[in-house]
């Protein structure tokens, strides 16, 4: 009997503990910068992705492109018994929306739906960009292969549908082709309103725009680092939120901040060799890119970029001046970076996909004690709660407790005065929900 309690207590603690999953080694394993570069270049050789550009050719022209990301995605669906839904989506934008706007146009996005097998309508989305542009972003009609920007991050994100469509998440994946990012973000704004539209539980977007670059146009080569942009609280927060952040914290920890976290303690566990960089703002400065439609939604979207740019090589007509070859061309990408980018893409969607939620609630207090209390709502589908917490100048959650399945703990000996502290919910092989910061205190 008493072996028998041991054995049980023994197994427990192993399955609590594993702090790593083979599926996830065998998912970096699977990713392949073979075929990221063939589609890199498939796209590249549409000519021009332009949003405004030419729809009816079947060579050239972002219509062929669209269709051609569908075919691969209907492709990918048929050899995993149809696990994928596949559609455009789209939204006309009429021409004088912006100055970039010179025609009618239907921004046209290619959607692909891994159904969740517990949560179907919980989602976790990667997110690539279809269209390319030039020096003028109104030319729709000279060469842009866009080779970098962003057939990387739409190449890469056709590949994470590849080898993740071999398994079965509990939360659902989108793989998406988003139009009309340099014309004025119109494709994730489409996206974003479709979603809200739709009643749909986003967790986050992994929006990959340019992860093909090593080159810097410093100089600098870097094939380990890359960047993650996320925003520090989301835009729709109210007067009464902004205000309680003066006396309880989270200037730093909005819900985009959170996701930035967990990717880079995922890349961390799974990939010691990257780099991952936080940049704490919302994109580059003054700049933009697909996952800001999302954010003003009051969804939780980061950027994954590469760390080191090349700015000749981007919006660039492509043309030899005073020695120097501008243009976003294959050439210049390096694929096997952008398999890395992918890699890391591909795990952190696995990892969310086979956790179960974040707790909605979340309350902290500990006012003038020596120790610090929660309370959270029961997760359907966790086996316990981890509470993190970290020193206030911290960017990592440096510090956890795993706290078996309670609803309330209190942390003797650390004072709330000095951390901040987060939950986060543990599923059945160890998956952790995203970290939740206190959202209500008590006394
Ligand atoms: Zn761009």
């Amino acid at each position: 009997m008493k072996n028998i309690f041991k054995i049980t207590l023994l197994l427990c603690g192993l399955m609590i503990n594993a702090q790593t999953d083979q599926k996830i080694y065998d998912i970096i394993d699977a990713v392949s910068a073979e075929r990221i570069k063939e589609d890199i270049k498939t796209l590249a050789d549409f000519g021009t992705r332009h949003t405004l550009s030419d729809t009816l050719s079947n060579t050239r022209g972002i219509g062929a492109a669209r269709r051609w990301i569908k075919s691969e995605f209907d492709d990918i669906s048929n050899r995993c018994n149809n696990c994928l839904e596949v559609f455009y989506q789209s939204d006309l934008v009429e021409k004088g929306t912006n100055q970039r706007i010179v025609h009618d146009v239907m921004v046209v996005n290619v959607v692909a739906i891994q159904r969740g097998t517990k949560y179907p309508n919980r989602f976790i989305i990667m997110s690539g960009d279809i269209d390319s542009r030039v020096s003028n972003p109104t030319n729709f009609t000279s060469d842009s292969p866009g080779a970098n920007d962003n057939a990387s991050g739409m190449a890469g994100t056709i590949e994470a549908a590849r080898v993740l469509s071999k398994y079965k998440f509990e939360s659902s994946v989108i793989y998406v082709g988003l139009s009309g990012e340099e014309q004025g973000l119109f494709g994730g704004k489409g996206l974003a309103a479709y979603a809200k539209e739709k009643g749909w539980d986003i967790v986050g977007i992994l929006n990959n725009d340019m992860i093909g670059n090593i080159k810097g146009v410093d100089g600098v080569i870097d094939n380990r680092t890359f960047r993650i942009f996320s925003e520090p609280v989301p835009p729709t927060e109210t007067e009464r939120e902004r205000n309680a952040r003066r006396f309880y914290g989270g200037e730093v920890d909005g819900i985009s901040r959170q996701l930035a976290r967990y990717i880079h303690k995922t890349t961390k566990t799974y990939m010691p060799e990257m780099n991952p960089m936080m940049v704490y703002r919302l994109d580059r400065f003054g700049r933009g890119g697909h996952h800001r439609p999302f954010n003003d939604a009051g969804f939780a979207g980061i950027r994954i970029m590469e760390a080191h740019e090349n700015y000749t090589q981007q919006h660039q007509d492509i043309r030899t001046e005073d020695g120097i070859n501008y243009g976003d061309t294959f050439e210049h990408v390096n694929f096997d970076y952008a398999k890395k980018l992918t890699t890391v893409n591909a795990i952190n969607l696995a990892s969310i996909a086979s956790a179960p939620p974040t707790p909605k609630s979340v309350s902290i207090g500990g006012i003038v004690q020596p120790s610090v209390k929660f309370k959270w709502d029961t997760v359907d589908g966790a086996v316990g709660y981890k509470i993190y917490w970290r020193d206030t100048t911290s960017p990592t959650w440096d510090h956890s407790r795993y706290v078996g399945d309670v609803t309330e703990f209190t942390l003797d000996g650390i004072v709330v005065d000095n951390f901040f502290f987060g939950v986060a919910a543990v599923g059945m092989d160890g998956y952790e929900s995203i970290v939740v910061f206190p959202n209500k205190t008590f006394r």
